[in-house]
């Protein structure tokens, strides 16, 4: 069944990032299934020729390498897992780039670290890198580098992975597919369970529906999904989460069929500059803010002034991205320290005329100013933005 709401949202993304799962491209084997592979590329190859932009972001490394090393299941020392995504990972690459050759387009590999999305220069040069493999026609698949990653080889997933992607080359559609058919209401399988087609406000009472059944075979996990959906909603983009064995999944989300379950991006687009402080500084402490500030910030679109901070949560240096939390310590914001928290902790509640007496000088008028400031309570937010790429 068409739906015009999905039309109107496949319509207006020239780019898709299209993030598939181990539990797609693998069987139960642990071997690649080259077929699926196969199919997605030929349905890929139909939304290029429509004048799309694709960057894959491929998992299956890990799971392929578990069949080429000959181990009996997943392993969970590190070193075997890593060297398990370093033999899996040529194997994928040969899989998409054979399938993809067919079409007659060429694959470049892209893997990254989460330091590569905190560090700015990096991030702005994978940007670019994909950017550039557009210009050529090539078609990026990005998958984390797990061979070099130390914490995040258990904490990183692919799903956030894909949600910071969409994010760094302003994808306004993320398609998640993986091997359950959307989100339910219930255990997938439960009798009464219905799939939900439309999430119009995705927030964090979505979790509320994730049950035990739904953590799949990938790193991730249901709750993990939900959580980077959440960040890519927020952030501007809308994502679909569908089955990524259902035959001919990508075709019918190109037709604005109803298959999966859409999440609606929340608000306005957020600014890139933002989005990287969003979805890739990594936070080092938090600003305690008193009512009056944390209305200002979030509802106005303000900058912060020590004289609406109540408390200072960490240690950390001017630059820093800290959370701007209320005064029940719920994150209403990130934003970059002016200020680092030696100095916060002797200006704050004070004016801004104060500072110079406090510390001797006043190198900057706001603690955070707005340009460096992204709301994460988008339900309230102003979400003023500047145009810095
Ligand atoms: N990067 C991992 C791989 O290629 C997958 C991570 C995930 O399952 O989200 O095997």
């Amino acid at each position: 069944m068409r739906n015009l709401v999905r039309q109107e949202v496949f319509d207006s993304s020239r780019t898709l990032i299209i993030k598939i799962g181990s539990n797609v491209l693998t069987r139960g084997d642990d071997q690649l299934d080259e077929d699926c592979i196969r199919h997605l590329s030929e349905q890929i190859d139909r939304l290029i020729a429509a004048g799309r932009k694709v960057v894959i972001v491929s998992s299956g490394a890990v799971a392929a390498g578990i069949g080429i090393l000959g181990l009996a299941r997943s392993p969970e020392s590190l070193p075997a897992l890593q060297a398990a995504a370093a033999a899996g990972q040529t194997h994928l690459m040969k899989a998409w780039g054979e399938s993809l050759n067919r079409s007659g387009h060429a694959v470049a590999q892209i893997l990254v670290t989460v330091n590569d999305f905190r560090n700015r220069r990096r991030y702005l040069n994978v940007r670019n890198t994909i950017r550039t493999l557009f210009d050529f026609n090539v078609v990026p698949v990005v998958n984390e580098n797990d061979s070099v990653s130390i914490e995040e080889i258990t904490l990183g997933d692919n799903d956030q992975l894909a949600s910071m992607i969409a994010a760094q080359v302003a994808a306004p559609l993320l398609i998640m597919l993986s091997g359950i058919d959307g989100l339910y209401d219930g255990p997938p399988s439960g009798p009464t369970s219905k799939l939900i087609s439309l999430v119009e406000k995705p927030d964090e009472t979505l979790l509320s529906h994730v049950t035990a059944e739904q953590s799949s075979r990938g790193r991730g996990g249901m709750s993990a999904k939900l959580s980077a959906i959440i960040d890519a909603t927020s952030g501007g983009e809308s994502v679909i989460l569908a089955n990524g064995r259902a035959e001919g999944i990508l075709d019918q989300i190109s037709r604005g069929d109803q298959v999966g379950t859409l999440f609606l991006a929340a608000g306005a687009t957020v600014p890139a500059w933002k989005k990287w402080i969003r979805s890739a500084t990594r936070p080092e402490g938090k600003l305690v803010l008193d009512d009056g500030a944390c209305r200002a910030v979030v509802a106005e679109g303000s900058s912060l002034l020590a004289v609406g901070i109540s408390d200072v949560v960490g240690e950390f240096d001017q630059g820093a991205s800290v959370e701007l939390v209320n005064s029940s310590y719920s994150v209403v914001a990130r934003g970059l320290s002016n200020y680092g928290s030696v100095d916060i902790r002797k200006i704050l509640g004070r004016r801004t005329a104060q500072i110079p007496e406090l510390l001797g000088h006043v190198p900057y008028g706001e603690v955070v100013h707005r340009d460096n400031l992204v709301v994460t309570d988008v339900s309230r937010s102003a979400q003023l933005g500047t145009s810095r790429d």
